[in-house]
């Protein structure tokens, strides 16, 4: 018999963090088509997330996540990669995407992971940084606000996962494909952030630094913020199963954020 489990948009999260020697990930979107961004992924979890003392990701990390009940085989791979992670030290912090916002409590617990809020204050190196997937504020494409609001809303998400996995996979399968066929015809500019709106998220949390992923334009970009200067890093995604590969992770050197390329 299942346990009756809270709907992802309910489980208990955190939105204060402190980080002592963080690396930032997302965008994997991590599936069973892409066997070389998962052996990439293996060779981070192998090679340069022990390093660390956490690792964040912030958001899709799978390409599409159905329910915690499912028995992919790509999800139970990562949540052991993670767990061994944890057990060796390295505390696994996660955030949801718009892909994987079905991650759950079975799954936070296989992978030993903390599930953030987004977005989440982390205090690292003494100063505020403001982490996001970055989905929220993309306010200027209506569509996708409405259909997050609808995706993130607990009574959705109940009754969405009380249907058979088969069903929930083939809404989902669909949802991807309109998704492909709508971003073709949407401009650059409103399936990216709005700038007043993290400019005004930055002021509100009173930081200068922002971490966020989702666009899949990594960039640093340079904002002023009542009236300072602030920092907002995009993380790259990951694809190394196309031409080019592409990929890569965010870290703070010497109290210089800098993103590294995979290896
Ligand atoms: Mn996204």
């Amino acid at each position: 018999m299942a346990l009756f489990r809270l709907p992802p948009a309910l489980v208990a999260r955190t939105d204060r963090i402190t980080l002592r020697d963080p690396v930032f990930i997302s965008d994997l979107h991590l599936n069973a088509a892409q066997p070389a961004t998962r052996a990439a992924f293996a060779r981070f979890c192998d090679e340069v997330a022990p390093r660390h003392a956490e690792l964040v990701i912030l958001g899709d990390l799978f390409e599409f996540w159905a329910g915690d009940d499912d028995p992919d085989a790509v999800g139970d791979e990562v949540a052991q990669r993670l767990a061994r992670l944890a057990d060796a030290g390295t505390s696994v912090f996660l955030m949801h995407g718009n892909r994987d916002l079905l991650l759950g409590s079975g799954f936070c617990a296989r992978a030993k992971a903390s599930l953030l809020a987004d977005p989440t204050l982390a205090l690292t190196d003494g100063r505020g940084v403001l982490l996001s997937h970055g989905d929220a504020y993309c306010t200027r494409d209506t569509d996708y606000m409405a259909f997050r609001r609808k995706a993130r809303n607990p009574l959705f998400q109940v009754l969405f996962l009380a249907k058979p996995l088969s069903e929930r996979r083939s809404v989902i399968g669909k949802a991807r494909a309109t998704s492909e066929a709508t971003k073709a015809l949407k401009s650059m500019e409103i399936m990216d952030v709005t700038p007043a709106e993290v400019e005004q998220a930055m002021s509100h949390y009173s930081v200068r630094t922002m971490i966020h992923g989702h666009t899949h334009r990594p960039a640093t970009h340079h904002h002023e913020v009542d009236g300072q200067g602030a920092t907002r890093w995009v993380l790259p995604d990951w694809d190394m199963d196309a031409m080019p590969k592409r990929g890569g992770y965010l870290v703070l050197r010497d109290g210089q954020w800098a993103v590294q390329p995979l290896g």
